[in-house]
């Protein structure tokens, strides 16, 4: 038994899924928008999210990407392509497996199946004590809302703000920003970064420069004489909190 967040605007075919899956003894939760969706994976976070590509609001792979620059919870998606460039893209930016439509709700809890015992620690987790009813266990937490000195990251709402000043960034600079305030005091490599924010090992490295120096910008430092944003030559970056 897992939770499963389904993401899908079809009021019919959520209805069915989510029926199938409970069948299957999954606890599901559904949003109907990609927003909704992140909000909920890091307000509840599920073991694994079924991910419509056709939204109304956001564009899926996009939702993908934002997904992963806050959560390594495994994701199905589900596409109406088949073709070799859409799977690329979809396993480039973060999916752990697909479905393509028309698919059969038996389909997609055996695939949820496989992608949990892939995902699942080799050591059995404990198990939750008795009468604790949630009967899943404790998900692996991303916190909501991360501080840094006078810089606060609230993941659900997407903004940060910096001595209660909103920052007006840009999706990327928003999941850059939250990555290294969830690696706070660390110096995490260029490579770490491509893989877990951008989900993409071929970006190339001027791409992290431009964002970490639009960033530097909204932050109101220089690379020169930096406060929070500190780069370490040759080895990566690093947030923290000014002394
Ligand atoms: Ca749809």
């Amino acid at each position: 038994m897992a939770s499963v967040l389904l993401v899908e605007d079809d009021p019919v075919i959520r209805g069915a899924l989510i029926e199938v899956l409970s069948a299957h003894g999954h606890v599901v939760h559904s949003a109907a928008l990609g927003f909704e969706a992140l909000r909920e994976v890091t307000a509840r976070p599920p073991d694994v999210v079924v991910l419509d590509l056709g939204l109304p609001d956001l564009d899926g792979t996009d939702v993908l990407r934002m997904l992963r620059g806050i959560s390594r919870v495994p994701v199905v998606v589900a596409t109406a392509r088949d073709d070799d460039a859409e799977v690329i893209k979809l396993l480039n930016a973060g999916a752990d497996d697909y479905v393509v439509k028309p698919f059969s709700g038996g389909q997609l809890a055996a695939r949820i199946g496989a992608v949990l015992r892939r995902t699942a620690p080799a050591e059995p987790a404990p198990a939750p004590p008795a009468g604790d009813g949630s009967g899943s266990p404790a998900a692996p937490a991303v916190a909501r809302t991360m501080r840094v000195g006078e810089l606060v990251v609230d993941l659900p709402a997407r903004s940060a703000r910096l001595a209660g000043r909103e920052l007006r960034l840009t999706r990327r600079e928003f999941d850059l920003l939250a990555y290294l305030a969830a690696h706070a005091d660390q110096v995490v490599s260029r490579r770490r970064i491509l893989a877990d924010v951008w989900r993409q090992p071929y970006v190339e490295d001027q791409t992290i420069d431009v964002h970490l120096s639009a960033l530097r910008r909204k932050l109101g430092e220089r690379a020169s004489q930096p406060r929070y944003l500190h780069t370490v030559r040759g080895i990566g970056i690093k947030l923290v909190a000014p002394r």
